[in-house]
């Protein structure tokens, strides 16, 4: 959106505040902005991309389309450890799929390896680094607390052609991991620990999935960081609130350098979901111990996992908006983000009967062989989306919990003896059960009565109720994969273990579904609302026209919007 195209109210009424957008608004206006403005995305290729993410997709790209500027998408890939091939193709097709296209190709840090290593070289001819022969566990020690000062290295003051010909050495292997790195000369006895003479090169004798074996020193990020988006002319580089400490070593090193140009770094706070966890890290022991099934499994909150969920792109875009982006972070609610993609649904789903449970019905006083062909409209309040056929039979099923032998007055579905409506069709009275030996039900035998389409009994009885049903005959068998929330606790975040709190009943499947016969030839990722069910997606891989696999999206009823009229939101 630009900022030409004003969003609708509705629209308007839902945006969350984003103090970014109005920040560089103000510097526009006051020309303290004059050229283009640029951001990044810049992931580390370590994982999937989470909906924590998606909110820092949203903002650089959602700025840069604003403004009318550029986002770019930067891997930063300085550290070769955990780093994958897979997580940078995820990574791409994640942020496509939301819908944004990044300026020119995507970017790798490590592609600026020779500019910093070269940056690195300079700060060390200018007496504003030194290699340093402390270990690891020693620099810490001489680090000092948030209380207590730091100490200086005794390699502090060598000379800078002593570090520079070290440096090299490091450079071309000479030297073993931990036994040496290279240290911006800053102020041990900064108040501020980023500025103690932190690290800016280190050795890892280790491949790098895009340079090979070309380097055995890799810069941190703090020294890549920056730099990089001076490189790539970023006038606003935007991440989250924990970095804000690293600011002064971010200025500090672009004072310091011959950079070609000079961003800006702001804060903003993450963006945390509660009964869901928001760290690569720990949702990587969920796939690597296999209680999911995978990083795209639809109950984890990675954006391939949302998206095999059947959300869309447009409402996790309209969802990080309603959250807007503030300095101080809070818990978003879950029921959030359910709100969003419920709104888009209900606009857009075309609507589709489907028993998840099947007990069987034989309409009686209906001829064997019979089909009619009844029509529902694909949509209750839009006509573009057209009509469907629905064919009723003698032999229909409808839900296990629509019926009961018993039942008193609030139980508004199908009772024995009395009258319920089959939606989009008939009333229908049942007069008989059938059990097996176990005595369950396996049948009920019902009347229909004919004059009952879109109209009362005449004989003035009321249907108790309305449920839904498909064809035995000309129905589809479909296999429903029910979706809860993977945790059960709050803030699954907080607990030491990823695996506490896990809900055992995230996942429910039914295997013995029936659809009635459109809903089982959708394409792939459509989205479907089963009436009186929920919202439901084609599942992305495991569907096939003619063969229906359906993961349910959301449940009909939205928590979210009540607690929003309530007012504590
Ligand atoms: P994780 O803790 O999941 O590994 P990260 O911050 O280390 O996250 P990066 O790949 O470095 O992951 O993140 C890329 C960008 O996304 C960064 O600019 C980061 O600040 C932002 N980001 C990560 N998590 C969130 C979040 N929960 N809310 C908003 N932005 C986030
Ligand atoms: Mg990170």
């Amino acid at each position: 959106m630009s900022h030409q195209d004003v969003p609708a109210a509705s629209e308007q009424s839902k945006a969350g505040n984003n103090f970014l957008r109005n920040l560089i608004a103000e510097q526009i206006a006051s020309g303290e902005q004059t050229g283009e403005v640029v951001t990044r995305f810049p992931p580390e290729p370590n994982g999937y991309l989470h909906i924590g993410h998606a909110a820092s997709i949203c903002l650089n790209f959602g700025l840069a389309e604003y403004f009318g500027g550029r986002c770019r998408l930067r891997f930063d890939d300085t550290n070769p450890d955990a780093e994958d091939q897979e997580y940078i193709d995820s990574i791409q097709a994640d942020v496509h799929w939301l819908g944004f296209e990044w300026d020119g190709e995507a970017r790798f840090t490590s592609s600026y390896f020779d500019t910093l290593y070269g940056y690195a070289l300079h700060l060390i001819d200018a007496g504003l680094a030194y290699v340093d022969e402390l270990t690891p566990d020693q620099i810490r020690e001489y680090r000092g607390t948030l209380t207590e000062p730091g100490i200086n290295s005794p390699y502090r003051d060598r000379d800078p052609a002593e570090s520079r010909a070290l440096f090299e050495a490091m450079a071309r292997g000479e030297y073993a991991e931990g036994t040496a790195s290279l240290r911006a000369k800053i102020d041990m006895t900064s108040g501020n620990i980023n500025l103690r003479d932190p690290v800016i090169y280190r050795i890892r004798n280790k491949a790098h999935h895009q340079t090979g074996d070309k380097w055995c020193v890799y810069p941190s990020y703090d020294f890549a960081h920056g730099q990089s988006d001076a490189i790539e002319g970023v006038t606003h580089s935007i991440c989250t609130l924990e970095f804000e400490d690293h600011r002064p070593l971010y200025n500090w090193l672009i004072e310091h350098l011959p950079v070609p140009s000079r961003p800006v770094q702001y804060e903003f706070a993450r963006v945390n979901l509660n009964y869901t966890i928001t760290s690569k890290r720990k949702l990587r022991r969920l796939v690597d111990e296999n209680i999911v099934d995978g990083w795209d499994d639809p109950r984890m909150p990675t954006i391939s996992g949302i998206r095999r969920r059947g959300y869309t792109p447009e409402s996790i875009r309209n969802f990080c908006e309603m959250v807007g982006v503030s300095r101080s972070g809070g818990i978003v609610d879950a029921a959030m983000l359910e709100h969003a993609i419920r709104d888009d649904l209900n606009t857009h789903a075309a609507r589709a009967m489907c028993v998840l449970d099947p007990l069987k019905i034989v309409i009686t006083n209906w001829e064997a062989g019979q089909v009619e062909t009844l029509t529902a409209p694909g949509h209750p309040n839009r006509d573009d989306m057209g009509e469907r056929e629905l064919p009723l039979t003698r032999e229909i099923y409808i839900e296990k919990a629509d019926f009961r032998e018993e039942a008193n007055k609030k139980y508004k579905r199908l009772v024995l003896g009395k009258k319920v409506r089959l939606r989009n069709a008939y009333v229908i009275e049942a007069h008989d059960v059938v059990k097996n030996d176990a005595g369950e039900i396996v049948e009920v035998h019902c009347h229909y009565d004919p004059d009952t389409l879109g109209a009362n009994p005449v004989d003035g009885t009321k249907p108790k109720g309305v449920i839904h049903w498909v064809s035995a005959s000309h129905g589809r068998q479909a296999l429903v994969r029910v979706y809860d929330r993977l945790f059960s606790i709050e803030n699954p975040g907080r607990e030491d273990d990823v695996l506490d709190g896990l809900n055992p009943d995230s996942l429910s499947v039914y295997p013995d579904c029936w659809v009635e016969p459109a809903a089982a030839e959708v394409a792939p990722e459509t989205r479907l609302q089963f009436e009186r069910t929920g919202y439901f997606v084609a599942d992305r891989y495991d569907h096939a026209p003619g063969a229906p696999v359906f993961n349910r999206v959301v449940a009909l009823r939205d928590t979210w919007a009540k607690i929003e009229s309530r007012g504590d939101a």
